[in-house]
């Protein structure tokens, strides 16, 4: 069966603004809700598909994907709802519209609320993004600036969705209090319970004309620039949040959180263990057996490191508290230099004749002793201390 037009279904315009879909989906909602039509498949199905038609038209991106190549543009992208099968009270938890709201609408009283105001509108979408780092960033936190496409409170209506604020009005539902209670009548006497006001979505404010910039939204989408401190010593893998950074809420309500994603990128000299790094020193046989000043990079620079004479390859020197910062703030890691010698690939021919004088010295003939431990055994020292 070919799917009917979204727009269709709502019995809305394509221009139709955010305010005008969900009013129409209440509608329609309220026309087929299960409560009314008990046992009605058909108006089930006309439910499911009203449900579906408003999770796609009341999301920007679903709305633009669908206006420009339709059901089979979703249908790729991955953002066609699937209904047909779903509970029917997980389809209305999902939008928030639980039975006690339709309560409101099948008889149940309706009193103005005037408790402490929770609600403040419906809260925006969490951003994700994912930020790269470079050991030495991270080695002492950085600031960093990050381009961010999100929705963010429209200036030309100040989030309100209105055309004017004259065009605002005090919600006649909820009496501005954003949340309608309801009086209960249980063996225990009446009880007042609170949801949020479902003609106004708790702003307290309802809209007569929309704001043309964004459609009665209260805000738009945007390419913002967020600045993002992050502290020393994290890794990755790790997940920061800034609260009230991600995308706005619809018509002034509180914006989301933005997550921050950290990816460690591969350093040039270093690998890391924990708060440890490691850096493999290639040294020549002669600076190992006769030994040498040797250079070697840090996160703050080179320094000189003392190779003592008879040094073997596979030794690991500890340069104290020069690897990274732990991410609550006490000690600091070590930088270890585990030494390669270094075997000549080609030689010329007076390398290869002074080589030879050494191939048969005494002292060149190796005579390992129980100090020149296993490999296994010295990495193991090495992270135990
Ligand atoms: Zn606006
Ligand atoms: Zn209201």
């Amino acid at each position: 069966m070919a799917k009917r037009d979204y727009y269709e279904v709502l019995g809305v315009p394509r221009t139709a603004s955010e305010e005008e879909i969900k009013r129409a989906y209440r509608k329609k909602a309220l026309e087929y809700h299960p409560d009314k039509n008990p046992g009605d498949k058909t108006a089930e199905e006309k439910f499911k598909e009203a449900a579906e038609a408003y999770e796609v038209l009341r999301d920007a991106e679903k709305r633009a994907i669908y206006d420009r190549y339709g059901h089979e543009g979703l249908d790729q992208s991955g953002g066609t709802p699937r209904y047909e099968g779903m509970d029917m009270q997980d389809i209305l938890r999902r939008f928030g519209i639980d039975d006690d709201i339709f309560a409101e609408f099948f008889g149940g009283r309706r009193t103005g609320f005037s408790g402490r105001a929770q609600a403040r509108g419906e809260r925006g979408s969490s951003l994700r993004i994912r930020v790269k780092l470079t050991l030495e960033e991270i080695a002492t936190g950085v600031r960093k600036k990050i381009k961010v496409r999100r929705q963010v409170r429209c200036t030309a209506c100040n989030g309100t969705g209105a055309r004017n604020s004259s065009d605002v009005e005090t919600c006649s539902t909820c009496r501005g209090a954003g949340m309608v209670g309801r009086i209960t009548q249980t063996p225990f006497g009446a009880m007042q319970t609170a949801t949020v006001c479902p003609a106004c979505d708790g702003t307290g404010k309802t809209v007569k004309a929309s704001c043309p910039a964004c459609r009665g939204e209260g805000r738009v989408m945007e390419d913002d620039t967020i600045e993002v401190d992050i502290p020393a010593g994290v890794h990755e893998g790790i997940q920061l949040s800034m609260s009230g950074k991600g995308n706005a809420g619809p018509r002034g309500g509180p914006s989301g959180d933005l997550i921050i994603n950290i990816e460690e990128l591969p350093h040039e000299h270093f690998t890391r263990e924990g708060r440890n790094i490691l850096h493999e020193l290639f040294i020549n046989i002669a600076d190992a057996a006769l030994g040498a000043q040797i250079e070697v990079p840090t996160l703050e620079g080179r320094v000189r490191i003392k190779i003592p004479p008879g040094t073997q390859s596979g030794k690991i020197f500890r340069l104290r508290e020069k690897g990274l910062p732990s991410l609550e703030g006490h000690g600091r890691g070590d930088l270890l230099v585990h030494v390669n010698i270094w075997t000549p690939k080609k030689l010329n021919d007076e390398e290869r004749r002074l080589l030879e004088q050494l191939r048969n010295m005494p002292n060149f003939k190796p005579t390992p002793t129980k100090e020149d431990r296993t490999f296994f055994e010295r990495v193991r020292d090495v992270f135990s201390g």
